[in-house]
């Protein structure tokens, strides 16, 4: 495939020239929400940024298998609780809900939340609860290559083993063995089972209180949470597959223990490029659900909150579209903070781009104008937007070159710029170029638009009508293009003749 995409692989630490392990295919996991509450917006960020990620892919002419799991069992309570619960178990007994209705609740607003985003939806999305076999094999597979031990019902995995056998635990978050071997982990109840604090539980056996156990050869119990990402990556993507994807705050523990059962369980590396997107600050500090020890309170913002202006943090409401586009301003892999100021130039910036992309799609181009510097210069820029893209996926970059483009089309508007210096296959790529960018990669819509959804495609046939009736009158066809008018007309769409071409508004 001819491209020139770049990643920056988190397990080397440079960027590496993107070779997918089957041409013309990726297989990439990203590491979906935990369906014990409602998603913030920290988790929505890096949901949106391998958003851009897999569109792209799709965009270069890769058929991407997109699997994002649902984690719906086995993510334990942070280190301070003493007696480890799944967060899902915990939060279900505590509300008095069946563990099934508290996940549905929330993944059905997590979809909902996406939509608003406007996310496409992965191509596989698998629940940890609906994979328990294949955990269940994995912990088998796992003991019977002697990288784990069974106590009292519980299993472990053998840490000081691995790390003596493969040399890669640490590499990806950067921790110094040592560092390892004397941290603790999240499943503190049965640390003195363990033969080393370093081991972590791979399957945990459950009393009766704990509502979401399920039978095994060692114990009734629930998988540890790493296992269930090892167990489906493998299942959908294969034992070795292209990208994998997650917040960088999952580096460690998380990703590093997946690493391991794969290799305890297979034998060998899953990942060829590891990505991990960053967090997002609220006001500087990262936002998270959990309380501040010291405040008692969180720092953090849900979706809705701020779609809705139903909060105490920011001045007005910004529109999901706003939200989207002012993630897209910063690269995946730096921090974002978000600021009141920096959302009142996200919308500003927002509206700008999709008002020269209207006028634009109503533009006509000279008809023979002949490729001049101006045309020379245009065609460059679209390339630069490439270039950009594949340096990492650089959507910060790209939108800046975007951005030039934007004064040269408002400057060609106004009349400020000669057309007839911009060939006719220029004028058209540059159309081509924004509709991609804006609905297909960066996935925008114009909110302030009927029918928004289908913008993209709107706007295309609009352009395809408006270039046949353009036609039409060339060859003076005039009952062809009073026709097209007409008919136009009849669905309440105004086509506008000017000297710069022809745009069309809806409902007036
Ligand atoms: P969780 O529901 O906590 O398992 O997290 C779901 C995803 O959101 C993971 O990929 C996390 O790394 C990511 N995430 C959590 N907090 C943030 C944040 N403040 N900024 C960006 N991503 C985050
Ligand atoms: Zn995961």
């Amino acid at each position: 495939m001819e491209h020139e995409l770049k990643i920056y692989n988190s397990l080397s630490r440079q960027k590496e020239p993107f070779e997918p392990l089957h041409e013309g295919y990726v297989g990439l996991y990203v590491c979906g929400p935990t369906v014990y509450s409602d998603v913030h917006l920290g988790n929505c960020r890096t949901f949106v940024s391998f958003d851009v990620i897999y569109r792209y892919l799709t965009y270069l002419g890769y058929k991407v298998r997109y699997v994002r799991n649902i984690t719906d069992v086995g993510h334990l309570e942070g280190d301070t609780d003493s007696d480890a619960e799944d967060k899902i178990s915990k939060k279900a007994r505590l509300e008095q809900l069946e563990p099934m209705e508290l996940v549905q609740r929330h993944t059905r607003s997590f979809h909902h939340i996406l939509g608003m985003l406007n996310t496409l939806s992965p191509s596989i999305e698998p629940t940890a609860t609906g994979h328990i076999v294949e955990q269940i094999q994995m912990v088998q597979e796992i003991l019977d290559n002697g990288y784990a031990y069974v106590k009292n019902g519980s299993v472990y995995f053998n840490t000081p083993k691995f790390i003596k056998d493969h040399g890669v635990y640490g590499k990806l978050s950067g921790k110094r063995v040592d560092d390892l071997l004397s941290e603790t982990r999240d499943d503190l109840k049965n640390q003195d089972e363990k033969n080393d604090p370093s081991d972590f539980a791979i399957w945990i056996k459950a009393d009766e209180r704990h509502l979401m156990r399920w039978p095994s050869p060692w114990s009734v119990g629930f998988p540890g949470w790493h296992l269930e990402c090892s167990a489906m990556s493998t299942k959908y993507l294969g034992k070795q597959f292209d990208i994998h994807g997650g917040g960088m705050d999952l580096q460690f523990p998380h990703h590093e223990n997946e690493i391991a059962q794969n290799y305890g369980a297979c034998g060998c590396m899953p990942v060829r490029y590891w990505m991990h997107g960053n967090m997002l600050l609220l006001n500087g500090k990262k936002m998270s659900k959990t309380p501040d020890p010291e405040t008692g309170k969180s720092n953090s913002i849900t979706p809705v909150e701020l779609f809705s202006g139903e909060n105490e943090i920011f001045s007005k409401p910004y529109s999901p579209m706003v939200v989207r586009f002012f993630m897209l301003q910063s690269h995946y892999r730096s921090t974002l903070d978000l600021t009141d100021d920096a959302l009142l130039a996200a919308e500003k910036g927002f509206r700008r781009l999709m008002e020269a992309n209207k006028a634009l799609q109503g533009m006509a181009s000279a008809g023979k104008g002949q490729e001049g510097p101006l045309g020379k210069e245009i065609q460059k820029l679209i390339g630069q937007i490439h270039e950009e893209m594949n340096d990492d996926f650089n959507t910060p970059r790209a939108l800046a070159v975007l951005f030039d483009l934007v004064t040269k089309i408002n400057s060609l508007k106004d009349g400020h710029l000669p057309m007839d210096q911009i060939s006719e296959e220029t004028f058209n790529r540059l159309k081509h170029t924004f509709r991609n960018f804006i609905y297909d990669i960066f996935g925008l819509k114009d909110e302030l638009e009927a029918g928004a959804e289908g913008n993209g495609l709107a706007e295309g046939l609009m352009q395809l009508i408006i270039d046949i009736r353009q036609q039409a009158r060339a060859s003076k066809d005039w009952a062809t293009s009073d026709k097209i008018r007409d008919a136009l007309k009849e669905l309440d769409i105004v086509l506008k003749d000017s000297k710069e071409g022809t745009s069309w508004v809806k409902g007036q």
